[in-house]
């Protein structure tokens, strides 16, 4: 058997110094085909994007599993001291997903050499999570479109747990969330005669009291409208205001009713500008369906952590963030979990946030149990 040497922790170095907005993780991209070529692997590219996909069979017929890592990085200029800091000025790694690709490189690199003994492991690397678009778009891609998968895990590391702990929920684990711009068109008068004008003021403060009151409609789910700007005409006292606009951002662990947020915010909207005489530009900004998990899903992450000694940590509530592993947990039953990344490490988007290289090796002995126990992987010794 040809030996491996694969280093994570310097791929992921190598990653974080490079780092590329959503959708333009072209370079990204070759480096990690490129590396699994060298595990002697096949790799479909340009899936939904800049996509990756691997596909290991085992030699007896069996279930298929899906493992996920996303790769792009954020517009955040990056302060730290590393000497593999981002060295494309305001584009950082500071979601982690740098360390997500590395780990899920690592468990490609131990498939290679002990592969799935039934079923298949299909590996993706997937580009444009943090605009919440490169999950969709490789599900829908041709590769995945009618794919049957029976498993589906991804890990996202999580500042504030404690170093190397498994963070698991049987349920939704990371809420749908979307913004949304209203934009109120009226007409503006000279401010003597607001009467020869049409002014979107009471329309807008309707609109802002009840965005604010729009989860009181849904008491059994976590549900949370937040105000994020508002902006009524212009800065002129001769004026009477012609424009407003006000944007939000909605969240709610439960799929139903965030749909049903969406379209009762609409008509509400529709009514308050029509009563005002208004018209209504509405838009959607940024939409991630919230990441459900499966309870048996979850509960074989729990086994596998515990059979590797691993402390385990269920939370209470969701995380109010999102995540477009969503979109293939919608398709396929899976579990997402999280990676303490140490309590007091800086927090996730924070301008000095490096991914923790010490929890490369959690990820992957974790997913390698998984694969283990869905597909018989023999277990290899981890070369040091
Ligand atoms: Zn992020
Ligand atoms: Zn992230």
């Amino acid at each position: 058997m040809m030996a491996i040497n694969f280093d994570p922790v310097r791929l992921r170095r190598t990653l974080h110094q490079h780092p590329e907005l959503s959708n333009q993780e072209a370079q990204s991209a070759r480096a990690i085909a490129a590396q699994l070529r060298q595990f002697g692997f096949h790799p479909v590219t340009d899936v939904g994007g800049h996509g990756i996909l691997v596909t290991i069979q085992g030699a007896a017929p069996g279930p298929t599993t899906l493992l996920r890592a996303d790769f792009d990085a954020l517009p955040i200029h990056e302060r730290t001291q590393l000497d593999y800091a981002s060295c494309h000025d305001g584009v950082m790694h500071a979601c982690g997903h740098d360390g997500h690709t590395a780990a899920l490189l690592a468990v490609a690199a131990e498939l290679s050499q002990t592969p799935p003994k039934q079923g298949t492991v299909i590996l993706a690397f997937q580009p444009a999570e943090e605009t919440g678009e490169g999950a969709a778009r490789m599900c829908q891609a041709p590769e995945l479109a009618n794919a049957q998968i029976d498993n589906v895990y991804a890990f996202h590391n999580l500042p504030g747990f404690a170093q190397h702990q498994i963070v698991v929920r049987p349920s939704t684990f990371a809420c749908a969330s979307t913004g949304v711009a209203i934009k109120l068109h009226g007409k503006t008068s000279h401010a003597a005669y607001p009467e020869r004008g049409v002014s979107p003021a009471c329309a807008m403060s309707d609109v802002m009291r009840m965005l604010t009151q729009l989860p009181d409609a849904y008491p059994s789910t976590f549900s949370l409208v937040t105000l994020v700007h508002a902006q009524l005409g212009d800065p002129a006292f001769g004026v009477a205001p012609g424009e407003a606009t006000v944007m939000a951002t909605l969240r709610s662990d439960d799929n139903a009713t965030f749909h049903a947020m969406q379209t009762r915010l609409v008509d509400k909207v529709n009514a308050i500008a029509d009563q005002a005489g208004l018209t209504v530009d509405l838009h959607w900004h940024e939409p991630f369906i919230a990441a459900e998990n499966s309870t048996t899903h979850n509960q074989v992450v729990v086994n596998a952590a515990q059979s590797l000694g691993l402390e385990v940590h269920w939370l209470n509530e969701p995380m109010r963030w999102s995540e477009d592993v969503a979109e293939f947990l919608t398709r396929w039953p899976g579990a997402l979990f999280g990676i303490g990344s140490g309590e007091h490490h800086p927090q996730l988007h924070n301008p000095d946030y490096d991914f923790p290289d010490a929890i490369l090796s959690t990820a992957n002995d974790l997913f390698c149990a998984l694969v283990k126990r869905h597909h018989g992987m023999a277990p290899s010794p981890v070369a040091e």
